[in-house]
């Protein structure tokens, strides 16, 4: 059976911070508008613990901010879709058709607001143990190990605040770092060292892990003596950095060496009619605030793009 053809204005792709709130000022300005989200509406922001750095909200747990931005968005009159996924995108020429699962779509515009996903520790265990003791998000799977011993990978924020957050169900959390220093905030490096339930392993790299179906332990190996040892964890959770998520038109868009969309200042990409919001794209601040600024910046263009190809129609 063929898929039914669908016209749009725009396509947002991607429902984190940037593509709500795209599709905030899309809805107010009547536009034609579907955002797709693959995989949980709300992005990285609904595995934030605690956000305190979001102006208008002094402290808001993570869950609830995406609640809060998809009801804004809803209110505004956003069409949500969150169980279509993408199988081609075709953005070659003026032309742009996005085909998913049930339609084809035909966007004038879209705006790829696709974010950025945890890098998978890079262990020859890897695959074996994920999601049986492998693990990139706490908030989502930190509650399975009530009680028990876990280790933290990662120098950033991230590994920080992971970190933290998991000794509200660990006995005990390990957080290995492969240099002598942290990358985050001072705030959060402090809580980490004083925190009597993390143990800091500095100069230490994560190198196996072992176990039946579960993990049971890890080694890890001092990188100034090269001396292994081992420690028994029940869970390893990787903050080790992002990487861009591009998948669905990479062969189209310019990327740099990293794998980042490259833009200019108004977020548009190498193709006419095609933006690219928040992390997603090459920039030197991935937050909140850079990556609604972006959605905004990138509405506001394909907006007027919009209008100007709908005016040549005619
Ligand atoms: C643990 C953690 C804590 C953080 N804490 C803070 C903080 O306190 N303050 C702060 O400012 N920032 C924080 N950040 C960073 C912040 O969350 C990100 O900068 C922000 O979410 C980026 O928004 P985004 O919309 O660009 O991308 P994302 O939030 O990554 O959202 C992108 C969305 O696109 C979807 N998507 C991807 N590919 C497709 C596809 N092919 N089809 C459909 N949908 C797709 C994804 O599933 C995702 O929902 C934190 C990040 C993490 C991981």
């Amino acid at each position: 059976m063929s898929k039914e053809r669908k016209e749009l204005d725009l396509m947002i792709i991607g429902g984190g911070p940037a593509g709500f709130t795209a599709a905030m000022y899309a809805g107010r300005a009547k536009l034609n508008t579907l955002l797709l989200e693959n995989e949980i509406l709300g992005g990285q922001v609904r595995n934030s613990y605690t956000i305190e750095n979001y102006p208008g909200f002094k402290q808001i747990d993570g869950g609830k901010l995406a609640d809060i931005f998809q009801e804004q968005a809803e209110a505004l009159g956003a069409k949500i879709d969150e169980f279509d996924s993408i199988q081609n995108v075709d953005i070659s020429d003026d032309k742009k058709i996005v085909e998913t699962e049930s339609y084809i779509y035909e966007p004038k515009a879209i705006i790829f607001a696709t974010g950025a996903s945890p890098k998978k520790i890079p262990i020859p265990q890897e695959s074996q143990f994920a999601g049986k003791g492998i693990h990139y998000c706490a908030i989502c799977d930190g509650a399975m190990y009530q009680g028990k011993k876990l280790a933290v990978v990662g120098g950033g924020n991230s590994a920080l605040e992971e970190s933290i957050f998991l000794t509200r169900f660990a006995e005990k959390v390990y957080l290995i770092r492969r240099y002598d220093y942290f990358k985050g905030e001072q705030a959060l490096i402090d809580e980490v060292f004083n925190h009597p339930k993390i143990e800091v392993l500095l100069n230490e790299d994560l190198v196996e892990a072992k176990g039946n179906e579960f993990l049971e332990a890890i080694t890890i190996r001092n990188t100034k003596t090269q001396e292994l040892s081992n420690l028994e964890v029940n869970a390893v959770f990787g903050c080790i950095g992002n990487e861009p998520r591009t998948e669905v038109a990479k062969e189209y868009l310019k990327l740099n060496e990293q794998g980042y969309i490259i833009t200019d200042e108004d977020m548009q990409t190498n193709i006419n009619g095609v933006y690219a919001a928040g992390d997603v794209r090459e920039k030197k601040y991935r937050q909140i605030t850079t990556a609604v600024a972006d959605g905004t910046i990138a509405l506001l263009n394909a907006e007027k793009y919009i209008l100007k190809n709908n005016k040549r129609g005619e």
